[in-house]
């Protein structure tokens, strides 16, 4: 596995130097995908160009309008932030359980965006907050809706050598509760088996006024149920609507059999993981 390391002092420098490559160069923050990717001969680069010194890249800034959290936040910063914790407990979910403490000290937001797996945690969890994701290219810069981010495997809209800079998430309305659950083989060092990450927000009598349902690893992205979304949307839960929901989220998945769990196996949990997912929100609305 040999590679030339090129240290990016700012986004812009990333941008530099990534124009005065040849093609094969990759972008890498944590390397915790990547560095696998490469040792597994699934990828080939001669050429890394490193992003975690951009000092413009770290932290969580919150102001009136919500959060910004730089794309190298890590699993570890997200986890252990206060506000955004109490703002959409979904993410703090999904944030703390990716891999073990040594993946999350030094995996980031926007590997996990740009990875693009199907079953990337936080990227399900970001799905249902409807999150921003701010991209700088070439071309200058720009905000992609997250549902307009993902492709298939792997596949992001980016631009060849756009960068992600940061994530936005709106400060939640005032009944807004969120959930994550999921389903792996073993509770760390293990990628989702299924996920689901729920975003429900209430207007007067506990009418259901949007809802957000992300699941992850039954698709070939992470995907949305907006079907079973428009049954919550305008109505007052129940446990029969529950149930029709998570029905409907199942109908809307194409989870693959693979070694670690058959297309069924995904299929049924995928609806009891929306049925707890809702019920959770609910149970606190
Ligand atoms: C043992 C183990 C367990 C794991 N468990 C989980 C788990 O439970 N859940 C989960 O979701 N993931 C898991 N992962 C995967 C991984 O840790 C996460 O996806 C992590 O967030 C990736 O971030 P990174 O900074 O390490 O990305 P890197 O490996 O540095 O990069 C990943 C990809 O994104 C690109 N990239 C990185 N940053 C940017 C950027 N700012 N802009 C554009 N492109 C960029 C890179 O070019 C590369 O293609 C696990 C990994 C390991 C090794």
């Amino acid at each position: 596995m040999d590679f030339r390391l090129h240290s990016a002092k700012s986004a812009d420098h990333a941008l530099e130097i990534a124009a005065s490559l040849k093609d094969g160069w990759r972008y890498v923050a944590g390397g915790t995908d990547l560095v696998i990717q490469l040792r597994r001969g699934v990828r080939k680069s001669d050429d890394l160009i490193d992003l975690s010194s951009i000092a413009s890249m770290q932290g969580i800034k919150e102001d009136g309008n919500g959060f910004e959290l730089g794309a190298l936040c890590t699993h570890k910063d997200i986890e252990l932030h206060e506000g955004l914790s109490a703002a959409y407990p979904a993410l703090r979910a999904a944030a703390r359980v990716v891999g073990g403490h040594q993946i999350r000290n030094v995996g980031t937001v926007g590997g996990n965006l740009a990875n693009a797996s199907p079953a990337a945690d936080v990227a399900v969890a970001l799905l249902a907050l409807d999150a921003l994701i701010g991209a700088k290219g070439s071309n200058g810069s720009r905000e992609i809706k997250i549902d307009d981010l993902f492709v298939s495997s792997s596949k992001t809209t980016l631009a060849p050598g756009e960068l992600i800079e940061h994530v936005r998430l709106a400060t939640p309305v005032v009944k807004t509760h969120s959930a994550f659950l999921k389903v792996g083989r073993r509770k760390a060092m293990e990628i989702s088996v299924v996920s689901a990450a729920i975003c429900l927000a209430f207007g007067a009598n506990d009418i259901c006024e949007k809802a957000r349902i992300a699941l992850g690893a039954v698709g070939p992205r992470p995907l949305r149920a907006k079907a079973a979304e428009r049954l919550l949307e305008g109505a007052e839960i129940d446990a029969g609507l529950i149930a029709r929901a998570a029905a409907q989220a199942r109908a809307e998945c194409s989870p693959r059999s693979d070694p670690r769990a058959s297309a069924a196996y995904r299929s049924k949990v995928v609806e009891g993981l929306v049925m707890r997912g809702i019920s959770q929100c609910v149970g606190v609305s």
